[in-house]
């Protein structure tokens, strides 16, 4: 702890946001509020920079005026402008017990459904003591991945089994980078500066993205492709360098199966062709084929943008191949960036999985809406009577807002709720339960943009009479009479039990490397070896043990053995694209003053020209769903035909935001929401 002022102190911190650079921070305390939020030097990666949507949102998150302080009832109708009463703890927790148990003789203990997801990501917080109750609880088992990230690791594992890839530090060391549908300014900010100075050193730039995203400014290469459109590229690509003879044979005779069928298929798609259906021009695509011919060793970063249509799974599969067919996996700056395999953690002996006794059934996050509406015969398991909301705004971040809408004001439905902020989500909640924030209690946070591990402390006191995470689970299991002693640890025992110390990123170390004052650096061990990843001392944990570029297992599925094209049509000229924002991380934050300001709908200037659209009037964006009314913003930097507003606003007042022009379709693999896949129309508001 550092002095600032004579009454303000200094305390570290982390941020555990959807976000892959998981910060660490140092927030100015006075009088046991929080004054200031920057960045702290403890992670090396992100080196005392933060974003701007932290710096200037985090205050008002913790202390403004949606902040939930006290546990609530509502007394009155469910949505947008409920009313709330506050009660004690025990009334709280006695409503909730009450209307569980109604839920469990009326329909067994599968009629509660947790819809839950990852706003802080930090393992305590998420993935902890609320899990052991949900599981002792008997409560259905729910597949949150479908929602984001599921069609990329499926993807991913595809190709590689679940053997991570490379450390984002390591693309210093590549001559060719790629990124791959991942706007890093606003989810991997400190990505860009290691990416910068490799360009000083020659190394070449090129970025895959509909858009003219901020760090494609920067590329020796943009390939602005139609959303959806990756998995062509990514076959005429291959094709190419096949046809000059630019393959790496040796490394595919030695480490891949299946590249006979994938080449075959891959022949397909010319150049030519390529460039009509992505929408660049053919020297562009040559242009790419040249820099994997001619540079080694060479980085991938891809995020999920390409994941979110009904090409999703494939687009990233075809991505994920070119570094392997050039033989850019195992050389030090080779490889694509992923991070999974070096952190040392225990999720099970987190959540405890073997605490659960019901069914194996799981649904996917995305049909809870349905089945709820589905009422007492839904298609799938039990009716669902009660619902869990927590750390999670689902109005605000899935798709077919209205269903969602309808589902969670179903009359009958107990919802409760759990979160730091009144969220659109909140006001569908008979009783609310709240919820400390980050700053309020301790954690162990790994990231996905780096290989860190970094633990927190309670900065502040909790405020109100909020409550962590952690503590409201542990007092839900005793007000169920779960008296295990899982259900006794305190956090500081659940951080030892999630550390494995026997995982190869610990060799060399103890609990005592985990420590508030500095990040782990997970990718080397406590000796300094690099920490066994794909082809450096890890095969492929594929059926054959090889990476594989034709999937039985997908084959046999959904007949995807090797990825496939659809194509896409519709009677809607517009493709609408909802990526990350640089002022919320998905929907937190769309609370706070002035984090709205993004809340536009960007145009090509030919497309609002041809519609005598003009900079800054009101438009309709519509399709056969929903309609909703926005700003426009005449950019070039937008490709003709595609429309951009960035995701996670909240409906202050609006019946919807551009969520509920979502379409329901699913992804080619994994179920995935295809938030980019969405069609829609323009017109004079
Ligand atoms: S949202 Fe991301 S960039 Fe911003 S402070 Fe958190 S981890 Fe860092």
């Amino acid at each position: 702890m550092q002095n600032t002022t004579s009454d303000t102190v200094q305390k570290p911190a982390v941020c555990p946001l959807d976000c892959g650079d998981t910060c660490s921070l140092n927030v100015d305390i006075n009088n046991g509020r929080v004054e200031k939020v920057r960045g702290s030097h403890a992670n090396p990666f992100t080196r005392g920079k933060i974003c701007a949507k932290v710096a200037t949102g985090l205050v008002e998150q913790v202390h403004g005026k949606h902040r939930l302080t006290h546990p609530l009832q509502r007394v009155g109708p469910k949505g947008q402008g409920a009313q709330f009463e506050k009660i004690s703890w025990q009334q709280a927790l006695d409503k909730v017990y009450t209307a569980f148990q109604k839920s469990i003789a009326e329909h067994g203990p599968q009629s509660i459904v947790p819809l839950c997801y990852g706003g802080p990501m930090g393992l305590l917080s998420s993935n902890s003591m609320n899990k052991r109750f949900l599981h002792k609880l008997g409560a259905r088992k729910v597949d949150t991945k479908p929602l984001c990230a599921g069609v990329s690791g499926a993807a991913y594992e595809s190709l590689f089994g679940d053997v991570g890839g490379i450390a984002h530090n390591e693309i210093r060391q590549s001559k060719l980078i790629v990124v791959w549908g991942n706007n890093i300014t606003a989810c991997n900010l400190h990505l860009t500066k290691i990416i910068r100075d490799a360009q000083k050193q020659g190394t070449k730039l090129v970025v895959v993205d509909p858009k003219r995203i901020r760090i494609a400014q920067h590329a020796d290469l943009h390939l602005a492709i139609m959303p959806g459109t990756d998995v062509v590229l990514g076959y005429a690509v291959a094709a190419e360098l096949n046809r000059l003879g630019a393959l790496d044979d040796d490394f595919i005779e030695q480490h891949v199966a299946g590249s006979e069928a994938y080449l075959a298929e891959a022949n397909k798609y010319s150049i030519q062709m390529a460039a009509e259906i992505c929408g660049v021009e053919p020297a562009a695509i040559r242009q790419f084929v040249s820099y994997w011919s001619e540079s080694k060793p060479a980085s991938l970063t891809i995020g999920v943008g390409p994941e979110r249509n009904r090409n999703g799974g494939s687009g990233i599969r075809t991505a994920l191949a070119l570094p392997v067919l050039t033989g850019n996996i195992g050389p030090e700056g080779a490889g694509v960036c992923n991070t999974d395999g070096f952190s040392p953690l225990d999720d099970e002996a987190l959540s405890r999985g073997d605490l659960y006794k019901g069914p194996n059934d799981v649904i996917s996050i995305l049909d809870i809406p349905d089945l709820i509406l589905e009422g007492s015969k839904p298609s799938q398991g039990a009716p669902i009577s009660s619902v869990l909301v927590s750390m999670h705004n689902p109005v605000a971040s899935h798709p077919r807002q209205a269903n969602m809408q309808k589902a969670l004001a179903r009359e009958d439905l107990f919802v409760v709720g759990c979160d730091i902020t009144m969220t659109d989500s909140m006001q569908y909640a008979d009783i609310i339960l709240p919820a400390a924030s980050h700053l309020e209690y301790s954690d162990i946070t790994p990231a996905y943009g780096h290989a860190f591990l970094q633990r927190s402390i309670p900065a502040i006191d909790s405020v109100g009479e909020a409550l962590p995470t952690t503590e409201i689970f542990r007092r839900l299991a005793e007000r169920f009479g779960f008296t295990e002693a899982e259900f006794k640890d305190t956090d500081e025992q659940l951080i030892e039990q999630a550390i494995d110390l026997k995982h190869p990123a610990m060799k060399g170390r103890d609990m005592s490397a985990v420590s508030t004052d500095a990040a782990l650096d997970c990718s080397v061990d406590g000796y300094g070896n690099i920490t066994p990843t794909l082809l450096r001392g890890q095969n492929p944990t594929t059926p054959s043990g090889k990476i594989e570029l034709f999937d039985e297992a997908l084959q046999h599925e959904c007949e995807q053995g090797l990825p496939q094209w659809q194509p896409m049509i519709s009677q809607h000229y517009f493709t609408l694209v909802s990526p990350s924002s640089e002022y919320r991380t998905n929907s937190t934050f769309g609370g706070v003053d002035g984090h709205d300001v993004d809340v536009v709908l960007e145009m090509n200037p030919q497309d609002a020209g041809a519609r005598q659209l003009i900079d800054g009037q009101t438009v309709r964006v519509f399709n056969q769903v929903a309609e909703v009314s926005l700003p426009l913003k005449i950019s070039d930097a937008v490709k003709r035909a595609t429309v951009y507003t960035p995701k996670g606003a909240w409906l202050k007042g609006n019946k919807y935001t551009i969520n509920a022009l979502i379409p329901g379709h699913k992804a080619d693999i994994a179920g995935g929401a295809c938030y980019n896949d969405a069609r829609v129309s323009v017109e004079a508001g």
